[in-house]
């Protein structure tokens, strides 16, 4: 049987003004699994996902979620049927506390003891959340602020969350905490995930199948598995040479 993408583009292009930063790209997650989208600075990571997310419409092509076409939808909307984008550099409310800011994420939610039981499990994720619940959120570390994140969109119970370069200015040790979470949440919850990174050996250890973008078009896709063999990844992007 073949079974539908949770989320599917087809042809995107999107531009800012004149800039075309993504040239048709074509991809597709199914429900369950970990994707990536690999690229260097500047190939057009942060747009794909800003187009599916509603943030920008594309200028062609089209973004399907669930088997329904989202392409011309507005962001909270797209929220509601349950895709949440985490995006680079955060964005939490700083003036808020980490408390206030994870039931943000739940502002759509009405189920309130289920509410209650997601904030309790974010809190076991992460830990330090817990002990800092009652702090502003703009006290918080890089990647305390990261892991907020993250649990802020798991609060709206998604099904599929896009995480923009979970990995950006954090340590080593923080980015493998981070990465070893997503895949967790992902078993553990069965919540679909496309991540964009350019931290490539991360992302093709968590995700099961990955694309390569370069100048706005994919240039490659398989199985992570399958793309940490190839000699053109392990050079360019593995820094295996
Ligand atoms: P990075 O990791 O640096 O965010 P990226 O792969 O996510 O890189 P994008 O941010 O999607 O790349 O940018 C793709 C192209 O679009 C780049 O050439 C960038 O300069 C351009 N671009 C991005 N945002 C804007 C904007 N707001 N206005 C004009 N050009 C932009």
């Amino acid at each position: 049987t073949v079974q539908t993408p949770l989320l599917q583009l087809q042809n995107v292009e999107s531009a800012y003004g004149p800039i075309k930063a993504i040239r048709g790209v074509s991809l597709a997650v199914h429900a369950g699994e970990i994707a990536t989208v690999l690229g260097s600075n500047g190939a057009g990571k942060t747009t794909i996902l800003k187009t599916i997310s509603g943030i920008i419409d594309p200028l062609k092509g089209s973004v399907q979620f669930k088997g329904a076409d989202i392409t011309a939808n507005d962001p909270t909307s797209i929220v509601r049927r349950g895709l949440m984008h985490v995006p680079e550099g955060r964005e939490v409310f700083p003036l808020l506390s980490v408390r206030d800011n994870l039931m943000m994420g739940a502002y759509t939610r009405s189920d309130r003891d289920a509410v209650a039981r997601d904030l309790e499990t974010v809190f076991g994720y992460f830990p330090i959340l817990k002990e800092r619940s009652h702090q502003d959120a703009g006290l918080l570390s890089g990647g305390q602020q990261q892991m907020l994140a993250i649990s802020r969109a798991l609060m709206a119970k998604p099904e599929l969350i896009l995480l923009d370069e979970p990995s950006l200015g954090l340590s080593p040790r923080l980015t493998k905490e981070i990465f070893e979470i997503v895949v967790r949440i992902n078993r553990e919850r069965g919540t679909t995930i496309l991540l964009v990174e350019q931290n490539a050996n991360m992302a093709l250890n968590a995700a099961d199948f990955g694309y390569v973008l370069e100048n706005g078009r994919i240039v490659m896709e398989d199985r992570c598995k399958r793309l940490r063999e190839k000699e053109d990844i392990k050079e360019f992007y593995l820094g295996m040479k």
